[in-house]
């Protein structure tokens, strides 16, 4: 017993003495590859709280106010009942037309959209100009749609051509914090709210989510790519891989014709969204930029589990407590953004190592760091201490209480 004490608290040690000033985010760590990075670490479950995602919705008229939707009761209406099918795409996943062996069915995504502002803007060029800069410069002119994803509704037709049939197009997250945006076309902002038109926008909200087409190759068909989608295409990915396209055909006529009914597909009928795309979305809103529009600070009771030596070396929004073991050493090389309602515990012998990055809360405050009591004359038994080290100018901020003794861990 007093062997394995010894050796816990000598890599602890080791971590602390030769953890070299890494704040580089390069996502090359153990931790970032075999778990974080990972799109089976997010798999929502029955724990998952719900993550909602602000919009802006931005018109634009002609510069006599014509055309588009109008600034009335009506067409807000109109427009809110499209997210309404949205929302309900996203809450009521369809199961698939085409299912594959030992895939589960997820009925909830737990990711909802909410629109935060109605914005309409008099402005002919962008009424009938297909111009994201100039959509990004009117919306950056009101200081309050900062935050919120971009819905943009124009009549202009994608890429200024009037023979496109495309419907919408997205900017899809980075690890760079950029602002992403949506843009939905002419064929549907004629004042008619139709099924194509929220199937589109479920669609493109796919995109900025990080997910691509099915049918395209733009998801990978290498499966020994890590993001590989195994539960869309099959373990292997020959005879599958991409899925076929056809607007007008039925993926429901056989479940093995390679068409699908996936959201990411092309049919007309296409609702569905597997596990591992899913998690997919909710690593992007962990790890990419679509995560700043995400609204306050959903809280997770699942902790995330801190094991063995873990390098935290990327920038990460967290949704719920992390626990590091008594065994376990986590480093922190970039920013961790805690929710207001998380804590970071660390278990007796565990290890918290700020080298260079920081712990913040991304809502204000966050609960603090807990570790468990210190030796005293009773306990004299329990070498074992907890140990948080701030190193290489890395920082706890914003706690509430930056460190609280408990009694047990
Ligand atoms: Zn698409």
């Amino acid at each position: 017993m007093q062997k394995a004490i010894i050796t816990i608290l000598f890599s602890c040690l080791i971590s602390i003495v030769f953890a070299q000033k890494q704040n580089t985010c390069n996502h090359i760590s153990p931790a970032f590859k075999n778990k974080y990075g990972r799109m089976e670490t997010y798999v929502p479950d029955s724990n998952t709280s719900v993550k909602t995602i602000q919009l802006n919705f931005i018109v634009f008229q002609k510069n006599d106010g014509s055309g588009n939707y109008q600034n009335t009761k009506e067409d807000k209406s109109k427009m809110d009942s499209l997210l309404w099918w949205v929302n309900g795409f996203y809450s009521h996943n369809i199961p698939p037309s085409d299912p594959i062996e030992g895939v589960e069915y997820i009925k909830d995504t737990k990711i909802q959209f909410e629109v935060a502002g109605y914005y309409f803007f008099k402005n002919s060029y962008a009424h009938s100009k297909d111009d994201v800069a100039c959509f990004q410069k009117l919306a950056d002119s009101i200081p309050e749609t900062k935050g919120r994803l971009n819905v943009f509704f124009t009549e202009a037709y994608y890429q200024n051509n009037q023979g496109a049939s495309v419907g919408g197009k997205a900017q899809p997250p980075t690890f760079r914090d950029i602002d992403q945006y949506l843009v939905l076309f002419r064929p549907y902002n004629d004042g008619r709210i139709n099924f194509a038109t929220t199937l589109t926008f479920a669609h493109e909200l796919g995109h900025c989510l990080d997910l691509m087409h099915t049918y395209d190759g733009s998801e990978t068909c290498n499966t020994r790519d890590d993001d590989y989608l195994w539960d869309v295409f099959g373990k292997t990915s020959e005879k599958n891989c991409p899925h076929k396209s056809g607007f007008f055909l039925d993926p429901f006529k056989s479940p093995n014709d390679g068409l699908t009914n996936n959201l990411m597909g092309s049919t007309n009928v296409a609702f569905y969204l597997s596990p591992l795309q899913i998690g997919k979305m909710h690593r992007a809103l962990s790890l990419l930029s679509i995560r700043k529009y995400v609204k306050d600070c959903p809280y997770n009771t699942t902790p995330i589990e801190v094991k063995g030596t873990e390098r935290w070396d990327f920038n990460i929004r967290t949704y719920s407590d992390i626990v590091i073991g008594r065994n376990d050493t986590m480093i922190v090389t970039c920013t961790v953004n805690m929710a207001d309602n998380a804590r970071i515990q660390v278990k007796r012998g565990g290890c918290l190592i700020v080298d260079g990055g920081e712990i913040t809360g991304r809502c204000d405050t966050w609960k603090g760091v807990e570790v468990s009591k210190t030796k005293n004359i009773f306990n004299r038994r329990k070498k074992l201490q907890s140990i948080i080290i701030e190193k290489n100018g890395g920082k706890i901020e914003k706690a509430q209480n930056k460190l609280v003794i408990i009694g047990k861990d």
